[in-house]
């Protein structure tokens, strides 16, 4: 649907064309509807007609013929209850969105389906993306789609299966010596002469748009209430903006009313800048340098989050916090979800390891209804968690020795 972009700190309008993602001032650039037209046709009941899709949410995506849509089937992910786990504090309500369910096995899809999308619309064949793993594996799937050509940046030490599904989706991959932020100079660098739209957090409106429907698909399964507290594993943020963006929006729309859920953004012990910030009562994330860095290879490692100060107003204005984990909480919820059935990556483990800080910390209360994040699958991460797993037993030797 037609919008344009408004810069959430100097409120400077910009055309949607321009397909920027952050204004001159260094503000984040976010799509604005017009909510009094759109919500004429757009109504909670117009919603059980559409697609079981992100796409049933088309009228406030900034897509504006429905031929340009790139789909691979993403969204509409179940939000499940933890009912076993609810018992541990106890708890009122815990519930999980399985986003690993998406194509390409995490939630990138939903960011990537929106972005190519628009770049589709717009002309754009050429494109790039700085990537812990699961952005550029979202990326190639869906250029593939649409017959762009991908290129991705990934740390070296990024999965290997990341590494060959992108492969698999036809994309070039190029591994960097460093960081996130590492991989984004070389891109930053080279965009003009290899003629690359770069597709990085922020760098244009369509990623923020798509994990929007993160939002609105909670509020709709919940049966248009908003839960008390979202956890998230947050890197760049582009999560807690789109779901924050979401929720002022069906407020807009008039679908919902009441105080916006608490956002708790989780991330690994080492590299927790967020975390650090709000600690330190500071309004601007600053960089820690990345020989402190020993954080696993997931999406939660990004030092320099560009959108820092607009992710800790978000965390201020719905009386959220932020919370590190370490990497063995992390290994030990990973394997607690596997035993409920949930195929968790280490960033979904990651929020529940959060909840019992949470609980320590009085941050969260029984009576709570709390929605965690499981963002990817435990399948792309298996091989760094072998050693966590019990051992694989032989039946003919266990046997013979119990004989
Ligand atoms: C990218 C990523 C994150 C972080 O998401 P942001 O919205 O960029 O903060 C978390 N989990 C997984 C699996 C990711 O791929
Ligand atoms: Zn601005």
């Amino acid at each position: 649907m037609q919008c344009q972009l408004v810069c959430s700190k100097c409120s400077k309008v910009l055309p949607l064309n321009t397909l920027r993602g952050q204004c001159d001032c260094g503000g984040v650039l976010l799509a604005e509807y017009d909510f009094e037209r759109i919500g004429q046709a757009f109504t909670k009941e117009s919603l059980k007609q559409r697609p079981t899709t992100l796409w049933r949410y088309f009228d406030v995506l900034p897509v504006e013929d429905k031929k340009s849509v790139i789909s691979l089937g993403e969204g509409w992910t179940p939000l499940i209850r933890l009912a076993a786990l609810e018992k541990r504090w106890p708890l009122q309500e815990l519930w999980i969105k399985r986003e690993e369910q998406n194509p390409t096995g995490s939630f990138k899809a939903r960011g990537f389906s929106v972005a190519v999308s628009l770049l589709n619309e717009h002309g754009i064949h050429k494109v790039a993306v700085p990537s812990n793993g699961n952005a550029s594996a979202a990326l190639a799937a869906y250029a593939g789609r649409a017959h762009m050509e991908a290129y991705v940046f990934v740390p070296k030490d990024c999965p290997s299966p990341i590494i060959k599904e992108c492969l698999h989706y036809g994309a070039t991959v190029y591994k960097v010596d460093g960081l996130i932020h590492d991989a984004g100079s070389i891109i930053q660098e080279g965009q003009k002469e290899q003629g690359w739209f770069n597709v990085g957090t922020l760098k244009e409106p369509g990623r923020v748009e798509g994990k929007k429907t993160m939002g609105y698909e909670v509020v709709e399964q919940l049966g248009f209430e908003f839960p008390d507290v979202i956890v998230y594993p947050t890197g760049a943020g582009s999560g807690v903006i789109g779901m924050w963006k979401a929720f002022h929006e069906m407020k807009q729309l008039g679908w919902i009313d009441g105080d916006l859920p608490r956002f708790v953004s989780v991330q690994e012990e080492n590299c927790e800048p967020l975390v650090t910030a709000i600690e330190q009562k500071k309004d601007s994330v600053t960089f820690e340098g990345n020989e402190a860095i020993t954080s696993a290879p997931t999406g939660m490692r990004v030092p320099q989050p560009a959108a820092g100060n607009l992710l800790l107003s978000i965390l201020k204005e719905t009386n959220g916090t932020a919370i590190a984990v370490s990497k063995n909480e992390i290994k030990t919820a990973q394997r607690e979800l596997g035993c409920q059935g949930i195929s968790s990556s280490p960033e979904g483990a990651a929020t529940f390891a959060a909840l019992q800080h949470l609980f320590d910390r009085r941050e969260i209360k029984p009576t709570d209804r709390v929605v965690l994040f499981n963002t990817s699958h435990a399948m792309k991460y298996m091989e760094s968690l072998a050693h966590t797993v019990p051992q694989i037993r032989n039946y003919r030797e266990v046997y013979a020795t119990l004989s």
